[in-house]
């Protein structure tokens, strides 16, 4: 042996030894055979299969979980064939049947007329990466439901009523359909405050939205805390008499809540009064001066003496 040869045969005992002693799993595969000529035994710790029991493609292949290894298979082939160095994230088989994340990158060694040689890559476990992904996402979607909620009711806030006001706007003249809003307002809240106290008048806010809620059946109906002590329901594809019917119902749910309200006299119970407004939206119109209306109506029901519902056949 030359010194040059034993210098490269030190060298790549240096490499070897270097290789396969990161966490990341280098491994080589022949294009020709598509067999295994090297992985690293790292693998075993990771896989628990041992590096010998990768001897084809078809190894590889069947590690793959079901639901990712066609993507994987084809993507890899085809970025290979193209000579493109890759990545690719799947879920590993393991020996005890779990499975882990790991992304693979792949280098595509080419001939002199860049067809594939060979590939070499490395393994990742992106395990960790995935599960804080995952938790994120789950973070993600948790604050992005709490922005659309009512801290105090649960039930939806100003701003979802906002968006989804202006979903059914548009769908409602689309299809020309009616679309109704019930604005529903407590009496004399003010007094129920100065009498129980702010935290009761809180705990009353909860109980009312729980009845209002227990009302609410259409899929796509919205109850939400307009503000204060006003609720609204916004009803899709609704006429005025269905309307008006839940406008009730909902008037009737809460005097069954048995709320009571002695600020107004000895055996008085809390009450509602609501406005309600229907229309088939044409195409200019606008949703404020609609919901206008119901706000309107909402205030002829107080002035008319209060637990009532006014729309527009006026006193109901
Ligand atoms: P009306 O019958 O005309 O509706 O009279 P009202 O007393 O209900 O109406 P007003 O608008 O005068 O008072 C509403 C009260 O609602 C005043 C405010 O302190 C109370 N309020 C608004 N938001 C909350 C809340 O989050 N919690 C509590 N406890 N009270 C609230
Ligand atoms: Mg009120
Ligand atoms: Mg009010």
């Amino acid at each position: 042996m030359s010194v040059e040869d034993a210098l490269l045969y030190e060298d790549a005992g240096v490499y070897k030894t270097l290789l396969e002693s990161t966490r990341a799993i280098p491994w080589k595969l022949d294009w020709a055979t598509l067999g295994f000529a090297y992985i690293g035994p790292q693998i075993e710790d990771l896989l628990g299969w041992s590096a010998s029991s990768w001897t084809t493609v078809q190894d590889w292949a069947d590690r793959i979980h079901p639901e990712d290894r066609e993507r994987v298979f084809n993507f890899c082939v085809a970025q290979s064939q193209a000579g493109m160095d890759h990545e690719a994230d799947y879920r590993a088989l393991r020996k005890d049947g779990e499975f882990v994340w790991i992304r693979d990158v792949v280098h595509v060694v080419r001939n002199d007329d860049g067809t594939p040689n060979a590939l070499v890559g490395f393994m990742f476990d992106i395990s960790e990466r995935k599960r804080t992904e995952e938790r994120l996402l789950d973070m993600q979607r948790e604050l992005e439901e709490l922005s659309y909620k009512d801290g105090l009711t649960g039930v939806a806030n100003r701003r979802r009523f906002d968006m989804m006001m202006t979903v059914e706007w548009r769908n409602a003249q689309r299809l020309r359909q009616p679309l109704s809003v019930i604005v529903l307002d407590i009496d004399y809240f003010k007094q129920y405050n100065d009498h129980y106290g702010h935290l009761e008048g809180d705990e009353c806010l909860k109980r009312v939205a729980k009845a209002l809620q227990g009302v609410v059946r259409g899929q796509r109906d919205l109850l939400c805390r307009f503000g204060g002590e006003e609720f609204v329901l916004l009803l899709p594809d609704t006429d005025e008499a269905a309307a008006m019917a839940l406008a009730w119902r909902c008037l009737d749910a809460v005097d069954k809540a048995l709320i009571p309200h002695v600020g107004l006299g000895p055996g008085k119970r809390l009450t509602l009064s609501a406005g309600v407004h229907t229309a088939i939206p044409g195409e200019h119109d606008e949703t404020t001066p609609f919901i206008a209306v119901a706000d309107r109506r909402l205030y002829l029901a107080k002035e008319r003496g209060r637990a009532r519902v006014v729309s527009d056949g006026g006193l109901v």
